[in-house]
């Protein structure tokens, strides 16, 4: 293990508003921040003094940029696994790529969890409409088909409602490389932030409610109001995985809540700081991009402790228009994560409140 310096240099694989968080924690425990990202006009170029505007299987440029650093992570899970092989050759990276392997694709990331003891969603690959029609027959309707990879936000998935349904979802779908899961009838979705460090120290963030609008994250509520036993369960079933991933960084596991058991399912995990820690920021004396810099870099991880009850809630599109109003109002945090266009859907920014822990 090695512990970097003040000074030193951490590259982040993407540029977004979690790139962007995660240069600014990185600043403000002196080091220096490297993004690489394709696209152009990204929210973190504005807060980092480094910068590879290249694509992600551009060999020679991923050499340059792993020569430049002293350590590579990431801010999305969709970076091609072959990229971080090839930067892993010379430079440390953290998260690994076994990581990534495992969580770009629910099929075995469900796997990964089954045969770890932990519950998720009853599930069945599916490859054909033949598949689908058994699938559904086992897990019965209704059910939710998935793409494997690269869903967010809704997107890649259907419910299916009824069995006349079955062959528009599937073409809809692409027809291949899917995964069709039993629909629970969850009472609420909660998330808990994990982080582990080099030398295999834990900590965890309370588990935190959150609420979705059109399929998006709206508002998280942290501490969940859930029962004791239930946040127990969620934060050993959360350390476990970082445990058996042998995981460096920062790991956010989304769970169902149920009335009937198993009372708690992961519905997904994300190898990277994540929407639903953002409230860490004001409401604890390490944020998660804290954390996870801290992992990355080999520091030993810091308090996560709550200073009270916080409420975030996500700017998506034209919520922006209410920056200076928010503003105006003491008790809110607002972010603004310097995007140009405020297009329908995209997160723009978001604002935490804390108030007095009950
Ligand atoms: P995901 O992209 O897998 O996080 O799913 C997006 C949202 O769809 C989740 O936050 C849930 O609200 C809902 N959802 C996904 N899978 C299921 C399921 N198996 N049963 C019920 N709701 C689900």
């Amino acid at each position: 293990m090695k512990t970097l310096q003040p000074g030193a240099v951490i590259g982040i694989l993407g540029g977004g508003q979690l790139g962007r968080m995660l240069a600014m924690a990185a600043a403000q425990l002196g080091y220096h921040t490297h993004i690489y990202c394709p696209d152009d006009n990204n929210p973190a170029e504005q807060v980092t003094d480094r910068l590879s505007r290249k694509a992600y299987d551009d060999q020679e440029a991923l050499a340059e940029f792993a020569s430049q650093v002293d350590v590579i992570t990431y801010e999305f899970e969709n970076i091609p696994v072959e990229t971080v092989e090839a930067l892993v050759e010379t430079t440390p990276v953290f998260p690994s790529s076994t990581v990534l392997k495992v969580s770009q694709d629910r099929l075995s990331e469900k796997d990964f969890l089954n045969d770890n003891g932990i519950p998720t969603a009853p599930y069945l690959a599916v490859d054909s409409l033949d598949n689908l029609r058994q699938a559904t027959d086992k897990l019965g309707i209704p059910a939710v088909l998935k793409t494997r990879r690269f869903g967010y936000d809704g997107k890649g998935q259907v419910v299916i409602k009824s069995a006349d349904q079955l062959e528009q979802a599937f073409n809809d779908l692409g027809g291949k490389q899917l995964i069709l899961e039993g629909f629970i009838p969850f009472t609420m979705e909660i998330s808990v932030l994990v982080g582990r460090g080099q030398d295999g120290q834990i900590k965890t963030f309370v588990p935190v409610e959150n609420q979705h609008k059109n399929h998006i994250l709206d508002v998280s509520i942290a501490p969940a109001n859930i029962q004791a036993d239930i946040a127990e369960q969620a934060t050993e079933s959360a350390k476990k995985i970082v445990e058996a991933l042998d995981y460096v960084g920062l790991l956010a596991v989304e769970y169902f809540v149920s009335a009937d058991e198993p009372k708690l399912r992961v519905n997904e995990i994300a190898p990277r700081v994540h929407n639903s820690g953002h409230w860490t920021i004001e409401a604890c004396p390490t944020s998660q991009f804290e954390q996870h810099i801290r992992a990355v870099s080999g520091l030993a991880l810091g308090d996560t402790s709550l200073y009270g009850r916080a409420v975030m809630t996500n700017l998506i599109g034209d919520d922006i228009l209410k920056y200076e109003e928010l503003l105006r109002d003491a008790g809110a945090n607002v972010h603004h994560y310097g995007k140009a266009n405020a297009r329908p859907g995209r997160k723009m920014g978001h604002v935490t409140r804390i108030y007095p822990l009950d």
